[in-house]
């Protein structure tokens, strides 16, 4: 498999090197040069495949040899141990839930096998990989929970002290192992500084086998690809797939899909008010801008990082992508009306990214009422109780085990300065 950069299609790099380095050094993203099609066996059996037999078939033939083919199935075993169900609604409207991974959302897939597989190319390193990654939140659980146990690495997570919430915290603080939780003193944009600094100091770069695990890194959206085919599968007509997005990771992964051979009914982009993209795919103008806090938080983004790699794919042809792809979005109060909706009509609770989906989904059936509708719920409702408890009262809220046995772990984290200098001096002390 090779890689060029979306800012340079003279950029041409191995999976090996796109993962480990995230980003191309001209701010692109890394794309697959060539997206191959699965072939005529793969299409006769695919529906009656087990799920792991079919992501080590479409993972496999999207990697082409970049990691021999055994190896590859134990990292895709590994990462995905956790199910994909489908939840219908009616006869026209399912759910099909991503959260049932350990930190309850969708991103489990990504930063799973993500893991695995840098941990593959690490393998002859002395050193084990460090992952520093600066979080405010969310994005540092699921990706301390995707590397832990996994050998041969290590994470390093800088959070800014009583600025998470104390689940978060617990996410980040009570796993142990090879996670170290530093309890940064100052802001969320310290620790994102203090992370920047580490990278660039060359002493740290000798010493520590360091990389930033980014969000935007190609290996995620390998295994997004994968429920896509899950889900279609079960449907004799191709549906159509609600995606919640924010930065449009999730959708990305479907266009990579659908290049390989899977046939989709039609894309559906659900958003929050920030709505960049409907705005482009209705009106074709591209314009990003700072983002809005919404109840559906995680898709609170203005400038959607995958944007250039839909582009991409469509060849920066509008038409084309709007073609395509359907924007709908909506607001708080919408997205308020639609949780009460979905659970008096089918006693269901959503998740507020699960509910702008389900408002997309019936502006989708409005038009086309023969068509058979996946909406993602990308998160579990739990993760946003106070939301949950406001609209549907305390009953509906229902805490997975998971997420429950966090609250009695004791939080373990390294008071830490908000400075450069001390980061820098603990890596040297703690290159390993
Ligand atoms: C990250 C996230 C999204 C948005 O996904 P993108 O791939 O960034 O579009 C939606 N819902 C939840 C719960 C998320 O965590």
């Amino acid at each position: 498999m090779r890689l060029f950069s979306t800012n340079n299609s003279e950029v041409d790099v191995a999976f090996e090197e796109a993962v480990l380095r995230s980003l191309p050094s001209d701010n692109g993203l890394y794309m697959p040069t060539q997206i191959p099609t699965l072939d005529e066996g793969f299409w006769r059996e695919w529906r009656d495949l087990d799920f792991q037999e079919l992501a080590c078939r479409v993972v496999s033939s999207m990697l082409q040899g970049a990691i021999p083919e055994p190896e590859l199935r134990d990292i895709v075993t590994d990462a995905i141990n956790f199910p994909t169900p489908i939840v219908s609604l009616d006869d026209s409207c399912y759910v099909l839930e991503l959260f049932h991974g350990p930190t309850l959302a969708f991103k489990d897939f990504g930063a799973r096998f993500m893991a695995r597989v840098m941990a593959w190319f690490n393998r002859d390193s002395e050193r084990p990989l460090t992952v520093l990654v600066a979080t405010s939140g969310d994005t540092g659980g699921a990706v301390a929970h995707a590397f832990h146990h996994v050998s041969g690495t290590r994470v390093v997570i800088l959070y800014p002290s009583g600025k998470v919430s104390g689940l978060q915290e617990k996410q980040l603080t009570a796993l142990g192992g090879n996670v170290t939780a530093l309890e940064i003193e100052g802001s969320f944009d310290d620790c994102q500084r203090m992370v920047k600094a580490a990278f660039l100091d060359e002493d740290v770069a000798q010493v520590c086998n360091l990389t930033s695990a980014n969000s935007i890194n190609i290996s995620r959206l390998i295994p997004q690809m994968l429920y896509y085919f899950e889900a279609a599968r079960q449907f004799q007509k191709p549906p159509v797939f609600v995606i919640p997005s924010g930065n449009f990771g999730n959708l990305t992964a479907l266009l990579l899909a659908t290049r390989m051979g899977l046939d989709v009914g039609h894309i559906v982009a659900a958003t929050n008010i920030n709505d960049v993209v409907p705005q482009y795919l209705n009106s074709s103008n591209y314009e990003p801008r700072p983002s809005v806090a919404t109840l559906s938080n995680a898709m609170d983004v203005g400038a959607p990082s995958n944007f250039a790699r839909m582009q991409e794919m469509f060849g920066g042809q509008w038409q084309a992508m709007a073609q395509s792809v359907s924007g709908f979005s909506y607001d708080d109060q919408q997205t308020r009306v639609a949780l009460n909706e979905v659970y008096e009509k089918y006693g269901y609770v959503m998740d507020p990214h699960g509910a702008v989906g389900y408002l997309a989904a019936q502006a989708w059936l409005s038009k086309c009422p023969e068509d058979k509708v996946v909406i993602l719920e990308t998160a579990h409702p739990a993760k946003f109780p106070e939301t949950i408890e406001e609209e549907l009262g305390k009953e509906a809220l229902e805490t997975p085990e998971r997420l429950a046995v966090l609250a009695d772990l004791p939080k373990v984290a390294i008071s830490m300065a908000a400075e450069d200098a001390d980061l820098i001096s603990w890596l040297h002390h703690h290159p390993e």
